[in-house]
């Protein structure tokens, strides 16, 4: 009998973690070497917005280097892990009608800057679920929960995004620092989950002032409510990178484990 995965939200932040050296990007490295091998990985990313649910089922999904700017050294990263159609017609099952196959997507930032570090040998099949921009935040609670058969299967549900994602007000002398109220709906998020309290991270505009300024679109921080929906309330909740960084950025990350 396979042992039930744990699963993972991963807050990302810049890009330029995938290669930088930092106290982020080594604790997903110590985290690829702790956890429990999965046949398999579902990542749900922030960077894959689209209206209505879609998944990649290819054999070799393509490398997506969603983003802009950065130094070539980025776009060099190639992160060469196979698909999973096999598990990928498994959610397409779970879920059923509403869930599009889309393989003009891949892997993206969100998914390869995190997995390059957990699983440099890129070993492990990678398929990814978009971030439905249609749905409201307790449906993407419930998408969550129909995932969570996964976790008997041998696969792990990533999701990757941030608590905290205003690029709005990114202020790049603030490094791992956030604003007063970026910490503040941070902690409001911290607290709701590690008192089982997940209405409350629904019901996100129960922070107060904090949550407008927090994120002006759900797609970084939707990955976390399909965690949550695919999470048991009798897991060990394990919090790590728990900081601000850039002012309005939140790396907190929240491990879901099996009790033991
Ligand atoms: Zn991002």
């Amino acid at each position: 009998m396979t042992k039930q995965m744990p699963v993972l939200f991963v807050g990302h932040g810049s890009p330029m973690n995938a290669i930088e050296n930092n106290s982020y990007s080594a604790y997903w490295e110590t985290l690829g070497g702790e956890l429990p091998r999965p046949e398999a990985i579902l990542s749900v990313s922030a960077h894959w917005y689209t209206p209505g649910l879609r998944i990649t089922d290819a054999p070799n999904p393509k490398m997506v280097y969603d983003m802009y700017g950065f130094p070539d050294e980025l776009y060099q990263v190639d992160y060469n892990a196979s698909g999973s159609p096999h598990y990928a017609g498994m959610v397409k099952d779970i879920i059923g009608e509403k869930l599009r196959i889309d393989n003009s997507w891949g892997l993206d930032h969100g998914s390869w800057s995190v997995l390059c570090r957990m699983y440099p040998d890129a070993d492990i099949p990678v398929f990814q679920l978009s971030v439905d921009s249609t749905a409201s935040a307790e449906e993407c609670y419930e998408t969550g929960q129909k995932l969570r058969a996964l976790r008997d299967q041998g696969v792990l549900i990533l999701g990757s995004g941030n608590v905290v994602h205003n690029l709005a007000r990114v202020n790049w002398t603030m490094e791992d620092k956030g604003y007063p109220w970026a910490k503040e709906f941070d902690e409001y998020i911290k607290s709701s989950i590690l008192t089982h309290n997940i209405k409350n991270v629904i019901d996100y505009e129960k922070a107060g002032a904090s949550s407008a300024l927090a994120f002006q679109m759900m797609d970084h921080f939707a990955p976390l409510l399909y965690i949550l929906g695919a999470s048991n309330e009798t897991d060990r909740i394990q919090v790590f990178n728990d900081s601000c960084t850039l002012g309005a950025l939140s790396m907190t990350s929240y491990l879901f484990e099996p009790a033991l």
